[in-house]
């Protein structure tokens, strides 16, 4: 295994060129179809981004286009909340152990007395969008977006397109919601909770953005780019752990076990990599694999990150 102390600028540059022609063909997975918008976006998109804790950036393919943000939202919508309550009280609320489950999962609830475990799982996403602190519901949509704007260092959009297409088939997730609601472990009224995580899930990135977003945290919470801190620097730990727990859903035991960092994907085929201090990969590929994580995205994060020798668990300089 490389380890470079601090590898220069070229030579992530040429592992990353490297990863992109290695996986580009790959045709395994699938673009995810339970939200009509995301089936149709072209499968062969593949783009890679690698953002430095000193804002240099490195892009390879397609990291200009426009994805939905989906899951990856809920890492912003955590670190505004852990902002706003602390990390003990969200793990009292919320969470932080695994469920191996799938993110949708309803059995994971029925488990736990209704306790969702994980703010990245969609029942406790939701439920931390409800303990956003705000005077109501379009204020914590406010915030939302602007905490998500503020680690990708430009102001995100809601896709009108990708909203319409969520809102008008998450009858699973508003179930989610209720089974919250019962349990009391949903902190404001549950459809409007269910809402605004729709709605944080509908704002669009590119890959570029994603690494802008990882490097943020990275870098200790403060945006690389903007140098506009996002985040204390105290409660960053806290939500890479979050990540490196639950981040790849069902195989997060397995990406901590081979390539040892925090991660978290999103159905329409994004995949953020953290290395704390350095730096940060975002990857987008359309096609999943049965977990629900971008197939391409995740070997081209497991390749750049082995070549550069990095791993929370392995000494680096
Ligand atoms: N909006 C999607 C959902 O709630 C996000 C899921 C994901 O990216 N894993 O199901």
């Amino acid at each position: 295994m490389a380890t470079p102390i601090s590898p220069s600028v070229d030579h992530v540059r040429a592992i990353a060129e490297a990863a992109h022609q290695t996986f580009a063909s790959n045709p395994e997975g699938a673009n995810a179809s339970y939200i009509p918008y995301l089936a149709q976006v072209p499968s062969d998109l593949f783009g890679i981004a690698v953002a430095f804790a000193d804002g240099t950036i490195i892009e390879v393919g397609d990291t200009d286009y426009e994805f939905a943000i989906e899951s990856l939202s809920k890492v912003f919508t955590l670190a505004l909340v852990i902002e706003q309550i602390g990390p003990e009280v969200l793990r009292e609320k919320v969470g932080a152990d695994p469920t191996g489950l799938p993110f949708n999962s309803v059995l994971a609830l029925e488990l736990h007395d209704g306790k969702p475990l994980s703010p990245l799982v969609n029942a406790g996403a939701i439920s931390t969008a409800s303990l956003v602190q705000g005077r109501d519901a379009e204020d914590r949509w406010r915030q939302i977006l602007d905490v998500q704007s503020q680690f990708a260092g430009r102001p995100l959009v809601l896709s009108l397109e990708v909203n319409q297409s969520e809102q008008t088939t998450n009858f699973h997730n508003r179930g989610i919601a209720w089974i919250l609601h019962s349990a009391e472990t949903i902190y404001s009224d549950p459809m409007a909770a269910c809402d605004i995580y729709t709605r944080g899930c509908s704002t669009l990135i590119t890959a570029r953005d994603l690494a802008i977003m990882g490097a943020t945290l990275a870098n200790g919470g403060i945006n690389p780019l903007t140098q506009t801190r996002v985040v204390q620097a105290a409660n960053v730990p806290y939500i890479l752990a979050e990540m490196a727990i639950e981040g790849l859903y069902t195989a997060s035991g397995d990406w901590l076990y081979s390539v040892g960092l925090p991660s978290k994907s999103s159905v329409s085929g994004g995949i953020v990599t953290v290395v704390p201090g350095k730096l940060a990969i975002g990857a987008f590929s359309p096609p999943l694999d049965e977990a629900g994580n971008s197939v391409r995205g995740q070997l081209a994060a497991a390749y750049i990150s082995q070549q550069l020798g990095y791993n929370v668990f392995t000494p680096t300089a």
